[in-house]
């Protein structure tokens, strides 16, 4: 977070990038900082070729107007969505337009030796593409699969069994650029508040429903952490089920939200339930271990009935918990993002239990909303972590 005499900056900067062009003078009535000042910072920031000054503009009487523009090609970023199986990369330029990409499959077996030399491999091909076009790159984005804490430390990765891992601090020193690790849903968070469906909202709630579930918050603008940075782990949230059944959580608790609503939750159903003679038996060969969650949220594109059911329910548990959120939060916004919320069965069914379990005594604002930066959602937010330290001109 930006502060003391670098708030003024980054108000000036984000003003400026805000508006397609701004005029000095307008730049001084929306950010009631004094002319001066605007001066003073103005020509750091043109200094810095983060801010183009067009000139002259025209005028309608008196003195013209002095145009300001953000250079979104003063420099570029990368972005990396580091999973267990794939590695999805980006290189992006500050208004976040993707100018190359670099996508690999990871074998599961792979040590973190060998991930590594991957990342090599697109690091050293974004460089070159940078090169090309003669910008600077200022720095790598990672969001991970895992607990990030406070300092970038990757403290445990589920997944690929990372423990106290110091990602940033390896990769600053093998490539002396800036770099920041977070969680990959905090990394989809800030990328959908500066580019995506949460432009603009203080008070919004991203949610990340893939095979897992996560979720990023905003609060005042901000994307939060938490005293250890875990906030957002919806995925988390003790669930009380129609059912006597019991599940026990990766995380070693009973009924995790994830369990039934994410999408390992909903091929578990699909695999306990799986009825013979029916469509996902016949996808499966008879045999539920090679069911994937993608399978069934595709039958329900087909009507399948069994499907639409699992589906349906996952979607309930689902909306209970966001509705119990949005009581506690006040968000404006519920941007679902993700292969589970992208299945229009799942969403219509959120968005409808929702509105129905909304608070009646209170008018609330809160919208279910589709996230708009689906294609490299993760890689893309990767790269917003810089892009976000540079407007803030922490770096
Ligand atoms: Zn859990």
């Amino acid at each position: 977070m930006a502060t003391g005499k670098f708030i003024n900056k980054s108000v000036v900067l984000k003003t400026i990038r805000e508006s397609s062009s701004i005029a000095r003078k307008d730049l001084i009535q929306k950010t009631q900082i004094s002319s001066p000042t605007i001066t003073r910072i103005l020509n750091t920031l043109i200094e810095k070729n983060l801010v183009l000054d067009l000139g002259i503009g025209e005028s309608n009487g008196g003195r013209p107007p002095q145009i300001l523009q953000f250079n979104g090609n003063s420099s570029l970023v990368i972005g990396f969505s580091w999973a267990l199986t794939e590695l999805d990369g980006v290189l992006s330029n500050l208004d976040g337009h993707i100018v190359a990409e670099f996508k690999r499959n990871i074998p599961v077996d792979f040590s973190l030796e060998q991930d590594l030399c991957i990342i090599d491999e697109a690091v050293g091909y974004f460089l070159a593409q940078a090169k090309q076009r003669d910008i600077p790159v200022k720095g790598i984005g990672v969001g991970v699969a895992g607990y990030v804490n406070t300092h970038g430390v990757i403290m445990y990765s589920v997944v690929q069994r990372w423990r106290d891992l110091d990602l940033a601090a390896l990769l600053k020193k093998k490539y002396h650029l800036d770099v920041f690790v977070d969680s990959g849903s905090r990394a989809v968070t800030v990328g959908e508040l500066l580019f995506g469906s949460a432009i603009g909202l203080d008070n919004a709630l991203v949610v990340i429903n893939d095979y897992g579930l996560y979720s990023g918050i905003i609060i005042n603008g901000e994307v939060i952490k938490g005293e250890d940075g875990v906030a957002g782990e919806i995925g988390h949230c003790r669930i009380d089920l129609q059912t006597d059944e019991q599940r026990r959580c990766l995380c070693g608790k009973m009924n995790c939200l994830a369990e039934y609503s994410a999408g390992r939750g909903i091929l578990k159903t699909a695999q306990q339930q799986l009825p013979e003679n029916s469509l996902l038996s016949e996808i499966s060969q008879g045999n539920p271990s090679l069911l994937k969650y993608t399978d069934v949220l595709q039958a329900t594109e087909q009507g399948d009935s069994f499907s639409c059911k699992i589906v349906e329910e996952s979607a309930m548990y689902f909306a209970k918990t966001l509705s119990n959120l949005s009581i506690f939060l006040n968000p404006k916004a519920i941007i679902l993002s993700g292969s589970v919320c992208r299945n229009l069965l799942f969403f219509h069914t959120v968005e409808n239990y929702f509105n129905a379990q909304k608070l009646k005594q209170v008018y609330t604002s809160t919208q279910i909303k589709m996230a708009s930066n689906e294609k490299h959602a993760g890689a893309r937010g990767a790269a917003s972590l810089l892009i976000d330290k540079l407007l803030n001109l922490e770096i």
